[in-house]
């Protein structure tokens, strides 16, 4: 399962949610170049050098990857095989790379309520002003793909009406699938 949407959608807040209360479904951990926030999680991503993600990308390590303003962020080919369903929290870019090699993946694309309320959220993450200016840019880019890409639309307006929509339709996939 891929949740993809730009910048500010609140993506993070609504896959933290969906895995505690579905307890089944397993996060993908991804590795990112980009430097750790200032009271980020150490399990975020993990957080590594250029040369060591060049290198296990040249080892075919990665399901995906892309470069997002300026930082490699990929999906680490999962190492075991498991019956639970995994989740990537990734941008557009990856979404797509994933929809082609895994057709049977479903993407749920999530949308912002409003560009104002967007921007406040990124501000409110302690990003500098031009990285929330160059995210909001980014996410201008990124929306019109996201949506030709998306099995599945949300906005996410009030979290726990996304969260308890978005669990309902797991539940009837998996029902449909016979999972
Ligand atoms: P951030 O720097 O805000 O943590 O992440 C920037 C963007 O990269 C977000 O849209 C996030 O979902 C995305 N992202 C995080 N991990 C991955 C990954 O493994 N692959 C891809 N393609 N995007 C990712």
């Amino acid at each position: 399962m891929i949740v993809s949407g730009p910048g500010g959608v609140g993506k993070g807040t609504i896959v933290d949610a969906l895995l505690r209360r579905d307890s089944t479904l397993l996060l993908s951990r991804s590795w990112t170049t980009r430097e750790q926030r200032p009271g980020e999680h150490d399990e975020a991503y993990v957080f590594t050098s250029r040369e060591a993600f060049e290198r296990h990308r040249q080892n075919d390590g990665f399901l995906e990857w892309t470069e997002f303003l300026g930082n490699y962020y990929g999906t680490p080919v999962p190492e075991f095989s498991s019956d639970r369903d995994i989740v990537l929290e990734i941008e557009v870019d990856g979404a797509q790379q994933v929809k082609v090699r895994h057709p049977e993946s479903v993407l749920l694309f999530i949308l912002p309520p409003s560009r104002d309320e967007q921007r406040r959220r990124l501000i409110g993450r302690g990003d500098p002003d031009h990285k929330v200016v160059e995210r909001l840019r980014k996410a201008e880019e990124e929306e019109p793909v996201g949506l030709a890409l998306a099995d599945y639309t949300f906005v996410n307006d009030d979290l726990d009406e996304t969260v308890d929509e978005m669990l309902g339709l797991i539940n009837r996939l998996r029902a449909e699938s016979g999972r």
